[in-house]
């Protein structure tokens, strides 16, 4: 007797836990990534800026699921699912499949305005990390060369759009950078004149967090020379900078960490999503049959009425969960009850010293917050292939305020 193919779109947190969780059960799972990798998204601002090499937060998907027998890896772009037919394409060819998984995550939402994407790269895959990395660096380099003091400052002006965890942990470590690391790297400018803007619609930075922990951030990002303008939405993008409203900010550096878009995934089933377009599903996290969407990609409605978050633990609850559900369906077992979140709380850092924590028994602020994040994060690389390698690097880093992978690599610009 054939033995069920239950397919996985997508090796993030969520498809990659599913699989994992499927490892005794008696079918061929086969999980399909456009990426030969898994990503540590926590961790990849830590590249944007030259903190990690891209090896340090990414691994082959193949290589993490070399012992597990029942798995296949397979690299490609699924672009259309035929629910009806049971099958997946991946453009030259296709996958038939008794039970799908959808985990393809989120993207990120220019609110309607798509023509702002190139002037403003998000950070979401290790080839965005890179490219702002690049373009980082390149911006410093290029103001070392340039005499004009209009276009000098354009240069050394970096905007980051959106003030939840990932554009705080962006705009501290840039204003790190040119404070502390490239400080005495340069003869012509002055790396610490360099001004970092961070850009947010709403009233608060890291609005997901209570006020005090959003007040605390505000002030330590201030500390860090980075300018916050809270209330102010990007009204205009262009090569040569933002408009907020009347007020034009020139910038050779605009990165986008505002707004999420799920994956075309509603596209591809027919099925019902929310504002964002993420996948609205039943409790056990199915579209209704054999086909399941699960982490960012999914809209997770809890019975008290919370909506489940678009983090990390999540994807990885969700992951397991589902695995669950199809293993009791395999294996004629009573289905498992609803999906419940177990929230493990909010964490987020600010530079190299201050990070805020929410945990439901505790909430930090200051220095201690900031070993219990790096701590908590060094927890959840356990699994992967490296952990001890990214600890130490941490450590030395944090030890000498060195950017150890400051490369400049691709053909892009900076002006
Ligand atoms: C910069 C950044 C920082 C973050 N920091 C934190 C944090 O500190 N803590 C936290 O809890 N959460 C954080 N998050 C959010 C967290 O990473 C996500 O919630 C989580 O990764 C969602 O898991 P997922 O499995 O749904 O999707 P993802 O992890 O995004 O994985 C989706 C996978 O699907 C693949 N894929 C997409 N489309 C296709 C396709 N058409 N065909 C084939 N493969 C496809 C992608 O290559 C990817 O491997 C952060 C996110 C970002 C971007």
């Amino acid at each position: 007797m054939t033995r069920p193919r239950i397919v996985i779109v997508g090796a993030g947190f969520g498809g990659l836990f599913a699989a994992q969780a499927l490892s005794r059960v008696a079918a061929e799972v086969t999980i399909v990534d456009r990426h030969n990798y898994h990503l540590f998204q926590p961790l990849l601002y830590q590249v944007a800026t030259a903190g990690l090499p891209p090896s340090d937060v990414a691994w082959p998907i193949r290589s993490i699921l070399r012992r597990q027998r029942n798995a296949t890896v397979l690299l490609g772009e699924v672009v259309a699912v035929d629910v009806a037919r049971k099958l997946i394409d991946l453009g030259s060819r296709s996958l038939s499949f008794d039970y799908l998984v959808v985990a393809t995550g989120s993207t990120h939402s220019y609110f309607g305005h798509e023509d702002w994407r190139p002037f403003a790269p998000g950070l979401k895959s290790i080839d965005d990390a890179t490219r702002i990395r690049g373009h980082i660096l390149r911006a410093f380099e290029a103001a070392e060369m340039e005499t004009d003091a209009a276009r000098r400052e354009r240069l050394l002006r970096f905007v980051i759009v959106g003030a939840g965890p990932t554009g705080v942990e962006l705009a501290g470590t840039i204003a790190e950078l040119a404070r502390f690391t490239l400080a005495a790297d340069f003869r012509r400018i002055d790396p610490r004149s360099a001004k970092i803007v961070l850009v947010e619609a709403g009233p608060r930075v890291l609005a997901a967090f209570k006020e005090p922990q959003s007040a605390y951030a505000l002030r330590s990002l201030e500390k860090l020379g980075v300018e916050v303008r809270l209330n102010m939405a990007v009204t205009a993008c262009d090569e040569r900078g933002v408009s907020l409203g009347a007020e034009r900010l020139d910038s050779a550096t605009v990165i986008w960490a505002a707004g999420v878009a799920a994956s075309p995934v509603g596209r591809w089933l027919g099925a019902p999503t929310d504002r964002a377009g993420r996948v609205l599903v039943e409790p056990d996290l199915s579209t209704g049959g054999h086909v399941f969407v699960i982490g960012d990609a999914a809209s997770v409605t809890l019975p008290d009425g919370r909506r489940v978050p678009g983090v990390a633990p999540a994807a990885k609850q969700q992951g397991r969960y589902v695995a669950s559900v199809i293993a009791a369906r395999i294996e004629g077992r009573p289905a498992p009850g609803p999906f419940v979140y177990r929230d493990p709380g909010n964490l987020a850092t600010i530079g190299r010293k201050r990070a805020v924590i929410e945990f439901p028994f505790i909430t930090l602020r200051g220095l201690l917050a900031w070993w219990l994040w790096g701590f908590a994060h060094i927890y959840f690389l356990v699994g992967v292939p490296s952990p001890v390698v990214v600890s130490l690097r941490w450590l030395w880093e944090y030890l000498t305020y060195g950017r150890g992978a400051r490369l400049i690599t691709g053909q892009e610009h900076a002006d």
